[in-house]
């Protein structure tokens, strides 16, 4: 089968710049990608890296479909390298779409809104600092029961203060998510684990601390596979596993707690599904603030692999401004 190519770059504005221990970030840009096949139909596809975070530039996605010919082959869709992991997610994925594998529910034009779990099985994402303690009460009106909260963004003595105040005033059964997106030294890490262990243990606090993300760099799995071992709290790896090479890298070297997956940028889908088949890992499926177009790949992957009732980080929205049809505009000069 042969498909024609074409594509599109787009920049999105964040409605608030969005703040991690990586700095501060404020236009998403990414690349919108359509594959036609020779009977018409049409898949849509979105690559959005995060180099940042282990995948490659935008330039470098860029220059790879610049060099594309206008028709391509199934050959090259499944034989995109490695070093390319938002490339393989999109293509893979519009490639799909197009082969109406996902059913009847999925249209061909990219306006279509896709069928959207409840909130209550989506994580929001509480901007870092202070500013949480005033965000929650309006996320969990839209029906969120899962935070998400940035640490190792300030000094660590005025996170714990902000985090005495915000657990003790999210309601009841509300699970909270802490990620120090490598931020933490060794010495932080223990003193916040020890901290969500003491607060499990004295039974007193009516919610949850669902598991700490990425407490230390990438460099120090070692240290992490330890503590992982040392603390009842859980600790879930995000960017050590950005890729299917470094997730299957920390698995082999006996890495058995949570796996946070980011389909958008893990790499190839067909392969993905093959790894969590034969290993059945604990798996929270999230977000790169992908547009509509990766987002209804990316739940179809989770749809699929998730199978542990975790809340999935794809509660992003208030990021963005609603509308989402801005991206129809980028295929008006075809
Ligand atoms: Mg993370």
């Amino acid at each position: 089968m042969t498909y024609r190519f074409q594509f599109r770059p787009y920049q999105r504005k964040f409605l608030r710049s969005l703040t991690t221990n990586h700095g501060k970030w404020d236009i998403r840009e990414g690349i919108i990608l359509r594959l036609t096949d020779e009977s018409g139909k049409v898949g849509w596809g979105e690559i959005a890296p995060i180099s940042w975070f282990g995948s490659e530039t935008l330039e470098q996605a860029l220059y790879f479909c610049r060099q594309l010919p206008e028709e391509i082959t199934d050959e090259i869709i499944f034989s995109i390298p490695d070093e390319l992991p938002a490339c393989q997610f999109g293509f893979e994925s519009a490639w799909e779409w197009g082969s109406g594998k996902w059913g009847n529910e999925f249209f061909s034009m990219p306006n279509a809104q896709c069928p959207m779990p409840h909130a209550q099985s989506f994580s929001a994402l509480l901007p870092a600092g202070e500013a949480a303690l005033n965000q929650w009460e309006t996320l969990w009106q839209q029906g969120y029961r899962t935070f998400k909260w940035k640490i190792g963004v300030d000094a660590i003595a005025d996170e714990l203060e902000i985090f005495d105040l915000l657990i003790h005033t999210l309601p009841a059964f509300t699970k909270l998510r802490l990620d120090a997106n490598g931020g933490l030294t060794y010495e932080e890490a223990n003193l916040w684990l020890w901290t969500c262990d003491n607060l499990k243990a004295n039974a007193e606090l009516p919610i949850e601390i669902e598991f700490i993300e990425q407490p230390l760099p990438v460099e120090q799995f070692q240290q992490m596979l330890e503590l992982s071992t040392t603390y009842e709290t859980a600790i879930a790896l995000d960017e050590s596993v950005a890729t299917l090479g470094q997730l299957a890298a920390c698995y082999q070297l006996g890495w058995r707690g949570i796996f946070v997956i980011k389909p958008g940028i893990v790499g190839s889908p067909s392969r993905l599904r093959k790894f969590c088949h034969q290993y059945q890992i604990d798996t929270v499926f999230s977000s790169v603030f992908e547009t509509a177009i990766g987002k209804q790949a990316a739940l179809q992957l989770t749809a699929e692999l998730s199978q542990n009732n975790r809340a999935i980080g794809f509660g992003i929205d208030h990021f963005f401004e609603q509308e989402e049809t801005w991206f129809q505009s980028l295929w008006n000069d075809l």
